[in-house]
């Protein structure tokens, strides 16, 4: 087998360009040529991993099948590509740093200056390198989060150059950058381009090709232009054109060749096309819905639109699945405190409550979930939206008034939703919750056994509140049953209600298993519940 090629993914200009569909979409294209490819994401902030982020900075935090808390972007790699990541596919400034120092501590650079240049690098370049020969992959995408010119993303600049020097042409650079539109002068600019390319070629590296986002298309005097000034063939200059949904990407990029740039650059051969039959597919299924319906998503990070990605990318595979399209409505939990459920929540076909942490627009939430049930709404809870129908469940049917989840309330007497026993000690924040992939049974006779069709699944974590098994009887007896069970530790990992067209509740996170190849059946299933319901 070809020794691994490293492509690294820059961004100049404006930072939200997207590099990271950049990037899936060349995998994408190179995995349907028979390729094998990963993609990894270098974080140049200082903490450790995302997972102490509010997701007002970052947007989500995404959770990998080993457990790591990691930048949004990888949702993005494994939704196109289908391949799992896992911790190593996201490095951070920080972790670097906490690798190094502890080798430092540890004596393993006895007698020299510890310096960003060369131990700094060599960890970044470290990190790259073990990605390509632990998978035996042809080809490492590597981006680079921020932009050129950016203070903290010198280091990996730097890194990058290196690789270059020391591989040839086994090491590549593509540069996403931004082609403003000036209304005024009817002109697109270039000029933003040559400067983030000179600032790269300040430290030492040349890209290979140019990627260019624009809102307009790119005439081959702008193509010659950028040819000219950044040093590039002007069949390396791509065009990245505004699309409706970011899964046109890997199509677009199969029009304008970028694969076929990145295999020239890299001297691997050009003999195969990719097939993109599925993908083609289930596009036209996403732009060809028979019928329309409105989710609601409660939450408390509604003015950001990345804080929910995965959901809403997973509520998108499901559409498509369904041929539905769906409208989603992004509800404050606060609002629905203020202006009750009815205002806001009334003419949904579903309602999803969201994953989140703390007590603000908590009560919001559980008014949500008593609106789903009282009128029969399709209802899916994921994580505390899970707890907040537990809750909402023991207070309004079991009568136990002062039930809560002891995150929010301490002192609750009645704690149906508690922290776990190994969660107790902890104090560390970082890296420390129930996190990753564990397996779960699903019990016969449920919704979810005819939903998933498998008697043992595997779903992603990230919490440390967990459901109270000293109150199972009461539930059970009185109609919401726990479908879904972690045999070893017996948790409770999905809480259904029986008398309700579609009520689910799950512990764990499903939204970080869907892909465009493989739609969640839970999302697939709750959207049909909401045609289902718009039908009567
Ligand atoms: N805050 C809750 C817990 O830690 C729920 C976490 C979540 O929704 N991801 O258990």
């Amino acid at each position: 087998m070809a020794k691994t090629k490293y492509i690294f993914v820059t961004g100049g200009v404006s930072s939200s360009l997207g590099k990271g569909i950049i990037s899936s979409s060349l995998s994408k294209l190179l995995l349907a040529r028979g390729y094998s490819t990963t993609i990894q994401k270098l974080d140049p902030y200082i903490n450790v991993d995302p997972g102490t982020l509010n997701p007002y900075e970052h947007g989500e935090c995404y959770v990998t099948e080993d457990g790591a808390e990691t930048d949004l972007d990888l949702g993005h790699y494994e939704r196109f590509t289908n391949v799992p990541t896992s911790q190593d596919n996201n490095v951070t400034t920080g972790r670097i740093y906490q690798t190094v120092i502890d080798k430092e501590r540890r004596g393993d650079y006895l007698g020299e200056t510890v310096q960003v240049i060369p131990h700094i690098t060599d960890e970044i370049k470290r990190c790259v390198k073990v990605l390509g020969t632990r998978g035996n992959y042809d080809f490492v995408i590597t981006e680079i989060g921020g932009t050129v010119g950016d203070i903290e993303s010198l280091p990996y600049i730097e890194a990058v150059r290196q690789m270059k020097n020391e591989m040839g042409p086994g090491c590549i650079v593509v540069h996403l950058t931004y082609i403003p539109y000036l209304a005024a002068a009817q002109e697109l600019k270039t000029k933003p381009t040559q400067h983030s390319v000179k600032t790269m070629l300040e430290s030492g590296v040349q890209p290979d090709i140019i990627v260019c986002r624009s809102e307009k298309h790119l005439n081959d005097s702008i193509k010659s232009k950028i040819s000219l000034f950044c040093n590039v063939p002007k069949t390396a200059v791509i065009e990245s054109i505004d699309a409706t949904t970011i899964y046109d990407v890997p199509i677009l990029m199969r029009e304008e060749q970028l694969d076929v740039e990145v295999l020239k650059k890299v001297k691997m051969p050009i003999d195969s096309y990719p097939d993109l039959a599925r993908w083609e597919k289930f596009l036209k299924r996403l732009k060809n819905p028979a019928e329309k319906i409105r989710i609601g998503l409660v939450g408390k990070y509604v003015e950001l639109k990345d804080a929910y990605k995965s959901i809403n990318e997973a509520i998108i595979h499901a559409s498509a699945e369904n041929e539905c399209a769906v409208k989603v409505e992004l509800i404050h939990s606060e609002s629905i405190e203020q202006k009750g459920t009815a205002a806001l929540l009334s003419g949904l076909n579903g309602i999803l409550v969201a994953p989140g942490f703390g007590e603000r627009g908590i009560e919001g939430k559980i008014m949500a979930v008593t609106y789903a049930r009282e009128n029969k709404i399709p209802f899916l809870g994921i994580c505390l939206g899970m707890q907040c129908a537990v809750v909402e469940f023991a207070r309004n049917i079991l009568g136990f008034e002062k039930a809560h989840s002891t995150e929010i309330f301490p002192d609750t007497p009645c704690p149906v939703i508690d922290i776990m026993p190994e969660q107790k000690e902890i104090d560390e924040k970082g890296g420390t919750m129930r996190l990753g992939a564990y397996p779960c049974h699903i019990k016969n006779d449920t919704r979810v056994a005819t939903i998933y069709r498998e008697k043992n699944i595997s779903e992603r974590h990230r919490h440390r509140y967990e459901f109270n098994n000293h109150y199972l009887l009461d539930y059970e007896k009185n109609g919401m049953v726990a479908a879904g069970v972690y045999l070893k530790e017996n948790l409770v990992e999905i809480m259904e209600l029986q008398d309700h067209p579609w009520f689910v509740g799950v512990q764990f996170h499903p939204e970080y298993k869907s892909t465009v190849a493989n739609p969640h059946p839970l999302f697939v299933d709750f959207i049909k519940a909401g045609m289902e319901q718009k039908n009567g």
